[in-house]
């Protein structure tokens, strides 16, 4: 009887450290990442954006590291507060929010809002009167990876009223805030924003309403295949703008990190379900992998985010198609960007798939074709 790769492969898997599909995350890296972007932008408030990755035990060292919060539902403050922040270092950035949310984080404690409405503006002096709140204007996301379109922000002149508006009804106007979407390449995209922020403050200035806050937001990006700019980049091409736009005046900065800090404190453990051909001279090989676009990998959509894949074979590596393992047909991973992987890969191998922290595990889905949700592990 011929032994399968299959059969080979099995004993491996039995004593690889994890049960796959496994996110592992390595929490010193990730406080390492904090260590790194709050040297980069030393005097700014940095607010890790918990949506990247809520896991508790990442939230801890972050506190002990000293970062703040930026958080938009009761669960994420929830799972601050559990985590040790005081609510006065969270700041509620999400701009549309349901009236018993406001409530919920303004009787934990919680004082500082984003809004881009006047519908939600009334919201915050109803639900968390005295509150801060911060404007978010619209900005253009050209040169990110994965853009927020224009689902949030308003344009300046309506933040300039709303701004007034906020003062007339008690509330604090801390502040302008933006994002230039996730993963942005490109530093200089901040400049545009910037300069918009420091004509609204000169504006209300001017109308008797001194805003101090300026909110960068996040976008901060890590290397995926393609290495990007170090983090001192970014930090050094806000500053500058700011120094440009806002002259004399300079507000006190406050940035939300999300994928900086967590992505590369992860890595995928996933499986080869199948390795296949279509035809008989079809060069790609299909990999099948037992995790895929519903399972966590969600940034894979129109092959936006390209994680790097790591291997435990040396050998020969020709091209293949990733896929994951449902049977829904947009669960294909890359099929135009160029990956190779080893010629003798068979099933039951494990592959990791490197910086995979952030937006994954809060991206998986419940139970699309009885899948459980990616399990994550911290070490
Ligand atoms: C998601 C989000 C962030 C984090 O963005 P990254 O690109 O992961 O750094 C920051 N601020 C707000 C308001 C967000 O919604």
């Amino acid at each position: 009887m011929t032994v399968t790769a299959d059969e080979t492969a099995q004993p491996a898997l039995a004593a690889g450290p994890h049960q796959t599909p496994c996110l592992v995350i390595d929490i010193d890296v990730a406080r390492e990442q904090y260590r790194r972007i709050a040297e980069a932008f030393a005097g700014a408030d940095i607010h890790y954006a918990v949506k990247a990755n809520p896991e508790l035990p990442l939230l801890r060292a972050l506190v002990a590291a000293g970062c703040r919060f930026d958080v938009a539902s009761r669960a994420e403050i929830d799972l601050c507060l559990a985590a040790g922040a005081s609510p006065g270092d969270l700041s509620y950035g999400h701009p549309i929010k349901k009236s018993e949310d406001i409530a919920y984080a303004y009787a934990r404690g919680v004082r500082t809002f984003a809004f881009d409405s006047e519908g939600e503006l009334d919201k915050i002096v109803r639900h968390a009167p005295g509150s801060s709140v911060l404007c978010r204007v619209l900005a253009s996301s050209q040169g990110a990876r994965w853009p927020l379109s224009r689902k949030f922000g308003c344009v300046p002149e309506m933040a300039v009223d709303l701004m007034k508006v906020a003062a007339l009804r008690g509330l604090d106007p801390a502040g302008i805030a933006f994002h230039v979407g996730s993963q942005q390449l490109y530093p200089e995209r901040w400049e545009p924003s910037v300069a918009t922020a420091a004509a609204i403050f000169a504006e209300l200035r001017e109308a008797g309403i001194s805003l101090r806050i300026l909110n960068a937001g996040g976008g901060f990006p890590v290397s995926y295949r393609t290495p990007v700019a170090p983090i001192s980049a970014y930090a050094a091409a806000i500053e500058t703008a700011v120094r440009r736009h806002f002259g004399l005046f300079t507000p006190s900065l406050m940035i939300e990190p999300g994928r900086y800090v967590a992505a590369p404190a992860g890595v995928l453990h996933t499986q080869v379900v199948l390795v296949a051909r279509k035809s008989y001279d079809d060069e790609p090989r299909w990999v099948y992998l037992d995790v895929g676009r519903f399972g966590g990998l969600a940034e894979t959509e129109e092959e936006a985010i390209q994680y790097e894949l790591s291997t435990a074979r040396a050998g020969p590596s020709g091209p293949v198609i990733l896929a994951g393992p449902t049977c829904d047909s947009v669960d294909i991973l890359y099929q135009h960007a160029p990956y190779d992987l080893p010629l003798d890969l068979a099933a039951g191998e494990v592959i990791r798939i490197l910086g995979t922290g952030a937006y994954t595990a809060t991206y998986s889905s419940v139970g699309f074709n009885g899948l459980p949700p990616l399990r994550t592990v911290v070490r």
